[in-house]
């Protein structure tokens, strides 16, 4: 995004975007964030653009910096102290809102102006709230407005409408090479108690295919021959077959198609033949785990009939993978659960022969605004991981399991608060591994919480949560409901 006509200069840089050049002196710098140590680049780039990284030592002389994305709206405060302004919530109609109600008090000064911008619904100013601490190193005691016209609840801003994003850039460069990605839904109504894209976003979206997907798809292909269609669960669209049909003319017969993760259950051996046709080789599920107790837990419905009768129709449909997504550390998970995740691959192996098998597998990481975000990282994680590379690997599947460091790093963030600011500036001289973080732990030893605290305690209920005054889509009180619900089938 460049200038905005009739608007103030406004910088606005995808994070890693450092070597374009920005405009002079500008009045607003934003940035989105969608993975979380993008923070390093941005703190890069506030010292290119010679602004202080803390918003507490900006003077008048220096833009508003602000923020948004899914990673700041899920739990902002790791990254509070280095914004003026976090957008909270979908982008479409909020970043309008945020840009009018700043033209309102464009000459005013700086505190007058970040006092406007906390008024405007889903506009956080991390600055106008105060946080105490039972001790230094202690939890939250409370967290209040600065100021009685501050209010004490910043509710995330939903978009209602029915046209949903698309790429604007497509490039070699980019993660899904050269490829155009068609946003098919929002959120997911399935409600799997550990799952951000779904609690973090509802109500469950979806594009118009009329309106949207249809013109976004033609916009796309005219510049490249490779098509995303994206979403937490795609094949959710209540008009899934249509969009097909439309995918199916001969016109479009050198497209290749890439899908998101799919719903199990709507793995037919229709879509498997039509995605093999588009030159999908293999289609990814998530399936979290082999046990079907587990998976009541987390409130996945799906059983394990229903993932082999995916792979069969996978297999007949003419593709030549399957790719599983599982994973460890699940509260109320026992090692018999690992157990039957080895044997659900077995089975699948004997149920559809020749059809190559991956099992992708991460380790549960509590994330803000769901049913789980009170459970920490399980000790038990990484041996489990272990375990199963070693049986999978014997029965010769392809097992990727994503790495235990790296979800205790995603655990921290997540649960963070504003002390861990600190933190972060130190870590990003010292590197990325969980090593670069004990040591920084060390040295800021009684002026933040052990690494532990945040990571792997599970947190009492009464526990005054780093986003309580920050409120998702849905109340407390209902994620805690969701999570007796959850925990009533735990082991006795
Ligand atoms: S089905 Fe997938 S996207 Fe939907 S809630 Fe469950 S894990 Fe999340």
């Amino acid at each position: 995004m460049g200038n905005f006509s009739h608007a103030p200069r406004c910088a606005y840089q995808p994070a890693t975007d450092t070597r374009e050049q920005l405009p002079a002196s500008p009045e607003l710098v934003g940035f989105s964030l969608s993975w979380e140590l993008d923070y390093v680049n941005i703190l890069s780039l506030l010292e290119f653009l010679e602004i202080p990284i803390r918003a507490a030592n900006r003077t008048e002389s220096h833009p508003i910096v602000f923020g948004g994305g899914p990673v700041l709206t899920a739990n902002p405060e790791p990254f509070a102290d280095f914004f003026d302004v976090i957008l909270l919530g979908d982008g479409e109609n909020l970043l309008g809102d945020f840009i009018e109600a700043y033209k309102q008090v464009r000459n005013a000064e700086r505190l007058i102006q970040l006092q406007h911008l906390a008024q405007v619904p889903g506009v956080y100013v991390p600055s106008l709230y105060e946080v105490e601490y039972y001790s230094p190193d202690g939890a939250i005691k409370s967290i209040a407005p600065a100021l009685p016209e501050i209010p004490a609840q910043v509710q995330k801003q939903t978009y209602r409408g029915n046209i949903l994003s698309a790429s604007t850039v497509v490039t070699e460069k980019a993660a899904w090479s050269n490829i155009y990605m068609v946003e098919v839904v929002r959120s997911c109504p399935e409600m799997c108690r550990f799952c951000l894209a779904s609690y973090l976003t509802l109500p469950f979206r979806t594009a118009s295919v009329e309106a949207s997907l249809i013109p976004a798809i033609e916009r796309g292909l005219q510049v490249t021959d490779r098509l995303g269609l994206l979403g937490a669960s795609v094949t959710q669209h209540p008009e899934f077959e249509t969009l097909l049909d439309y995918l199916s003319q001969p016109k479009y017969d050198g497209v290749r198609l890439s899908l998101a993760s799919v719903r199990t259950n709507t793995v037919t051996e229709k879509l498997a033949q039509i995605l093999a046709k588009r030159d999908t080789r293999s289609l990814t599920i998530a399936v979290e785990s082999g046990s079907e107790r587990l998976r009541q837990i987390i409130n996945k419905k799906l059983n394990n009939d229903e993932i082999i009768a995916a792979a069969v129709n996978a297999k007949a449909g003419g593709l030549s993978g399957i790719k599983l997504y599982g994973m460890v550390g699940l509260p109320g998970e026992e090692p018999a659960d690992i157990e039957q995740t080895v044997a659900m691959v077995r089975d699948i192996k004997k149920a559809a022969p020749g059809l190559r098998l991956t099992l992708g597998c991460s380790t549960f990481v509590p994330k803000a605004h769901t049913p789980f975000q009170w459970f920490g990282v399980s000790g038990d994680a990484e041996k489990r991981l272990k375990f199963l590379e070693k049986q999978l690997r014997r029965d010769g599947a392809d097992f990727r399991p994503e790495s235990y460091n790296w979800s205790v790093i995603q655990a921290l963030i997540s649960r963070g608060d504003r002390r861990l600011s600190h933190l972060l500036e130190l870590v990003r001289h010292y590197g990325e591994s969980l090593g670069s973080y004990r040591r920084a732990f060390k040295e800021l030893r009684g002026k933040l919480p052990e690494m532990d605290f945040y990571v792997h305690d599970n947190w009492s209920l009464e526990q005054v949560l780093p986003w309580s005054h920050l409120q998702g889509p849905l109340p407390v009180a209902t994620l805690q409901k969701h999570l007796a619900a959850a925990t009533a089938l735990f082991p006795q």
